[in-house]
């Protein structure tokens, strides 16, 4: 939606992982290991990966989702930016609550293909699992497992919830309610970023 209404390329380190494994490259085979048994993959691998897309991609502004997701990574993309003389101008934090959490991973469908994500719960997929971009097969994701979730938010607590305060020291973190609709969050997200534009 980002990339859409700014022109502002996106990029995840899902995303990013997920054509490393499609390319066939010996990091994707070793990532995609990682990942289908539920592990999270090394701070130092997601820190090349970025650093390698932001070189290729980042020359006119850009935003990661879930992108730094620990302190080591946080440091590492500040010295990144000093390199490259440029700085974030926003870190937006969407708050979510556990519950919402719950919902949401349970709902969640993925393109096998593509790797564009929605929610079972959006009607116009409910009788055609398919998806609108590539006519990929939409599937639950397997480290979606609700197994999976404990482990995810002990991780969260631990090891990305210290960002919080890491961001608001550089007067970079905005907070967002995330328990809402796709739509209010957007609009929310949209106004900081015109703001932001603007000056
Ligand atoms: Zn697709």
């Amino acid at each position: 939606m980002i990339t859409r209404h700014f022109s502002i390329p996106v990029t995840s380190p899902g995303a990013i992982l997920r054509r490393e494994r499609d390319l066939g490259t010996p990091l994707g085979q070793e990532t995609a290991e990682v990942l289908r048994s539920g592990g999270l993959v090394s701070d130092k691998i997601i820190i090349q990966l970025i650093e390698d897309w932001l070189r290729l991609h980042g020359g006119h502004g850009f935003v990661f989702d879930g992108f730094p997701r620990t302190l080591p990574q946080a440091e590492s993309l500040n010295s990144m930016l000093a390199r490259l003389r440029t700085a974030l101008d926003l870190v937006i934090w969407l708050e979510v609550s556990e519950e919402t959490v719950r919902d949401r991973i349970a709902g969640r469908l993925q393109c096998g293909e593509c790797g564009f994500t929605t929610s079972s719960s959006s009607a116009q997929f409910a009788n055609r699992p398919v998806c609108p971009y590539c006519d990929g097969r939409l599937e639950r994701r397997n480290d979606d497992d609700l197994g999976v979730l404990q482990t995810r938010l002990q991780e969260f607590r631990t090891k990305t919830e210290p960002l919080a305060s890491f961001y608001e020291k550089m007067s970079a973190l905005r907070r967002i309610d995330g328990n809402r609709d796709r739509e209010a969050v957007f609009s929310d997200i949209s106004r900081l970023i015109e703001a932001k534009n603007a000056k």
